[in-house]
């Protein structure tokens, strides 16, 4: 296979030629000779981790199946992600030990579905009850850590559960969190209303990551001693954002960005099991939501509460670029590299011997200087097989 494309980092047209799954070959073009500025862009496969569902499918559902986690895992191509974290949120225990089943036998029984499932992301149950950090997490599950549980749940995962977002403020936290890093699970900090100390002697525990830094908190907090101020601040850990527009403003996801630094900055999607349906009302397991027509995702009948994210982390990619200042490089770094580090796999990359995981995309012109561009993909490569689009 030979590709013609312009690097995402250097904006080089290139022809790449591809073979048994692999990049063999990059070859630099000179700009003069072709029409390169109708080439797309191409990057590394985009990784998602943090991705509930989609097309009205919750992961953490009673309903879901092992045909149903392949079927997502197809999907996710058509976003420019070529591996994900399937995201479990809370629930009653019956239904995660299914969903987390579901999943290990969806990677058990097909090779292309456990390429693409990178880990499972369990947010909660052991997050905080209060409104507001809670988020959208039903109060009645969320519950302190329990080691044996949680070894229960990996069991049923088949030893697949690579993040664990839980609160930090529960009497013994820094001992679970030590224990659970030790079983080489992501620990991260997030549904949580842990002070200072609470949130340091996590991180020194080996808490590694803030889920979705700035959501899942109370809508008011004290100007200075608060758990955003503190997880911002600690260098140790890195930031997941969802960086649609709707969930920060663009001057919070700047002012983080700059906090953090762009490699200690990861995009999310945090797409919900809603996303993918039209705008309209509908039924989750949690309560009536409603998609408006921009996109937003939101509780039926108002405008403000979120009920959960609608937009992919392409979306992200562009927006950050246009909220944050950073280069196209850094954001792709954002959604590709820098996942990929926190899970401690090959993140790619466009030179031979790279795996053949590939974006090839579009950074449409936003229409005035106010607004983000759009991350258009043009195709996704898996594997060296084309998994969506056209070449
Ligand atoms: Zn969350």
């Amino acid at each position: 296979m030979h590709l013609f494309a312009r690097r995402y980092d250097t904006g080089q047209p290139v022809s790449l030629e591809i073979a048994r799954g692999k990049i063999t070959r990059v070859t630099p073009c000179a700009p003069e000779c072709v029409p390169a500025a109708h080439w797309p862009q191409i990057a590394p496969g985009l990784i998602d981790i943090q991705f509930n569902g989609y097309g009205g499918q919750e992961f953490s559902a009673p309903d879901i199946t092992p045909q149903k986690v392949a079927h997502i895992a197809q999907t996710i191509a058509a976003f420019g992600m070529t591996r994900f974290c399937p995201t479990l949120t809370t629930q009653r225990s019956d239904v995660l030990h299914g969903a987390l089943r579901a999943v290990a036998a969806a990677c058990e029984s097909s090779p292309a579905v456990a390429r693409r499932i990178a880990g499972i992301h369990l947010e909660g149950p052991y997050i905080s009850a209060q409104d507001g950090p809670r988020g959208a997490h039903p109060r009645e599950f969320c519950r302190p850590p329990d080691w044996d549980e949680f070894q229960r749940f990996q069991e049923s995962a088949g030893g697949r559960i690579r993040i664990l977002t839980m609160a930090v403020e529960f009497d013994g936290a820094p001992a679970f969190v030590e224990r659970v890093a030790r079983s080489r699970v992501v620990v991260a900090i997030g549904h949580t209303a842990a002070n200072a100390a609470q949130i340091r002697a996590a991180v020194d525990a080996g808490a590694r990551l803030s889920t979705h830094l700035g959501n899942g908190s109370h809508p008011l907090l004290p100007r200075h001693a608060n758990y955003i101020w503190d997880q911002l601040a600690e260098d140790r850990l890195a930031a997941s954002l969802i960086v649609d527009g709707h969930h920060l403003p663009p001057a919070v996801v700047k002012t983080f960005v700059r906090a953090k630094t762009p490699a200690r900055c990861i995009l999310v999607s945090d797409m919900s099991g809603m996303a993918g349906k039209p705008p309209g009302r509908y039924q989750s397991n949690l309560c009536d939501i409603e998609i408006l027509p921009s996109g937003r995702l939101v509780i039926a009948g108002q405008t403000e509460l979120l009920a959960g994210a609608s937009l992919p982390i392409g979306v992200g990619v562009a927006n950050v670029v246009q909220f944050a200042g950073v280069t196209l490089a850094e954001a792709v770094r954002m959604a590709a590299d820098h996942p990929a580090q926190l899970l401690g796999i090959d993140a790619g990359g466009l030179s031979p011997g790279d795996p053949a995981d590939l974006v090839l995309f579009d950074l449409v012109e936003p229409a005035d200087s106010r607004s983000a561009g759009r991350f258009e993909v043009r195709a996704t490569l898996v594997g060296g097989e084309l998994a969506f689009g056209s070449l």
